[in-house]
């Protein structure tokens, strides 16, 4: 990676942690989680709207957002993760969060992937990966419909 995009990729993460995408509660949320990061203070609640696929397609995040408070990296990736996910379905979702977690612990995105990689720098700091992924572990408890929940003392990642 060439030290421009090294630092292209830098500022999408400030930009979106300047500037929040799709912040706030849902008001037509019907699936909502949240995740919680007590080794570094991070929370993140995320809201989403499933809407029912045409007949024999799989159900789609119409709409999703998220709120919350902690570090820039969790809250932008939070902001970043809302981007991407919408459109998705459950199936796409954890797709892409496999790859934005390869990417997080790797520190090697594919070109295709886009805006995601600019969280590859994280691998240099694995306490980082949990604030992460924050958003992205409540975006598919929410998905899953799952109260509890998500904190990142109850998995290894
Ligand atoms: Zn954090």
């Amino acid at each position: 990676m060439s030290a421009d995009l090294t630092e292209l990729y830098q500022q999408v993460i400030l930009d979106h942690n300047r500037r929040p995408r799709n912040r706030g509660k849902l008001p037509t949320a019907n699936r909502v989680a949240h995740g919680d990061n007590p080794s570094c203070g991070d929370q993140c609640s995320v809201f989403l709207r499933l809407d029912p696929g045409a007949p024999g397609q799989p159900d789609r995040i119409a709409e999703i957002s998220f709120d919350g408070s902690g570090c820039a990296i969790s809250q932008a990736s939070a902001s970043l993760m809302t981007t991407q996910l919408k459109g998705k379905t459950t199936a796409e979702a954890e797709k892409l969060y496999n790859e934005f977690h390869a990417i997080v612990t790797s520190g090697h995105a594919p070109e295709e992937i886009s805006d995601l990689a600019a969280f590859a720098g994280v691998h240099a700091f694995p306490a980082r990966i949990k604030c992460a992924t924050l958003g992205w572990h409540a975006a598919l408890n929410a998905l899953k419909n799952d109260a509890a929940p998500a904190t990142t003392e109850s998995h290894t990642d």
